[in-house]
């Protein structure tokens, strides 16, 4: 088979001040290198547009090195294998890896994983089987202790990760499981087909209150996907020794000026309230397990997700930008092809 030469990748071009526009990215042509020993060569079929991606365009020293400038961005990708110089990996392979945003991926076979379209359709192992879900399961389990009986609200409820903490609070036995979301149509999804308690929209009044309605006893655990007016109305209704997951601010990722704290941070002390921050990194340890759980609830029907799915790489930034306003219900992905 002859192996393609070139292939297209976004670039980021300009670093956007507040919100991106078109304008700050550019898709070219790129030339494709053949595998050496020990790499292979992807064609992808799927990307991942992620909300930490904003952060990686702001040129500032953080847990991930920004984006550079007239060079091709990257992110989780899931592809086919057309070439490979690699023990174990044969053309026709699936792989999940980390170098989306473009057609064609060469890289070194220990940086990509084997996915089986058996289990999930392939574009699962970006949202549900992928980090987000990862990232729902850690941070529900892991950093927020979470315990049968808790009452638990999310925030950014009807999204990739927000959509997998409720349910898995339902699944292990949550008092009562509540979500907020930015649109009528996700927050009856939210209580019609993900099983949550109650749901409500952020943009229909003030958070605090709407919280107050729907958690009439109070919350135990809050997972955060969201910051501003929605963690302030957390602490608020956090009980005694509630845990608060710090996961996104993405209220305020566009800002160009620092958001200002919750005003009832105090309220931290004498609730002995314990916030913690989280990376979804931190905690590969628990991937089998994740995996192992996850798949058997998908089987049995109890976890449902959706995706949103933008057509064709010319498509990814507005598919990004389109999840950064709340475009997507679940995942937001972008198929690059069959
Ligand atoms: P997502 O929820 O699928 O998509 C982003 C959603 O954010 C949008 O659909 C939108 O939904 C909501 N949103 C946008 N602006 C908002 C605002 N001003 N107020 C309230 N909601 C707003 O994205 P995701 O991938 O699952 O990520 C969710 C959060 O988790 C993000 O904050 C992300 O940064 C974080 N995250 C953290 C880690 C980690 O390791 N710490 C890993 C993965 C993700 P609405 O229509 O409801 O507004």
């Amino acid at each position: 088979m002859t192996l393609p030469t070139t292939g297209r990748a976004w670039h980021l071009t300009a670093r956007p001040d507040g919100w991106p526009t078109p304008d700050d990215f550019a898709l070219r042509e790129e030339p494709v290198q053949a595998p050496a020993a020990g790499q292979v060569l992807v064609r992808n079929l799927w990307m991942s547009v992620d909300p930490y991606m904003r952060g990686r365009m702001n040129d500032v020293k953080s847990y991930i090195p920004p984006f550079q400038l007239d060079r091709p961005m990257d992110g989780a990708a899931v592809g086919v294998v057309v070439a490979s110089e690699a023990d174990g990996f044969a053309p026709g392979d699936h792989v999940s890896h980390a170098l989306g945003w473009r057609e064609y991926a060469t890289l070194e076979a220990r940086h990509a994983q084997k996915v089986s379209a058996d289990l999930a359709p392939l574009s699962a192992y970006l949202g549900v089987l992928g980090m987000p879900g990862l990232t729902a399961y850690a941070g529900l389990l892991d950093v927020a202790s979470f315990k049968e009986g808790d009452a638990v609200f999310v925030s950014g409820a009807a999204g990739a990760v927000g959509s997998q903490v409720g349910q898995i609070a339902r699944i292990k036995g949550a008092s009562r499981v509540i979500g907020s979301a930015g649109s009528a149509e996700k927050v009856k999804l939210l209580t019609e087909e993900y099983g949550f308690d109650a749901a409500f929209n952020y943009k229909d009044g003030p958070v605090a209150e709407q919280l107050r309605a729907a958690a009439p006893d109070g919350i135990d655990v809050y997972f955060d996907n969201v910051g501003g007016d929605h963690l302030e109305a957390a602490i608020g209704a956090l009980n005694v020794h509630g845990r608060a997951t710090l996961c996104g601010m993405i209220a305020g990722y566009n800002d160009t000026e620092p958001a200002p704290g919750p005003k009832n941070l105090m309220l931290a002390i004498g609730k002995r309230l314990r916030l913690t921050g989280m990376l979804v990194n931190d905690h590969q340890a628990l991937q089998p397990r994740f995996v192992e759980e996850t798949a058997g609830w998908l089987r049995s029907g109890e976890l449902k997700f959706h995706e949103t799915t933008a057509e064709g790489i010319e498509s990814a930034v507005d598919a990004f930008l389109g999840m950064l306003r709340g475009r997507n219900t679940g995942k937001m992905v972008v198929r690059l092809g069959e």
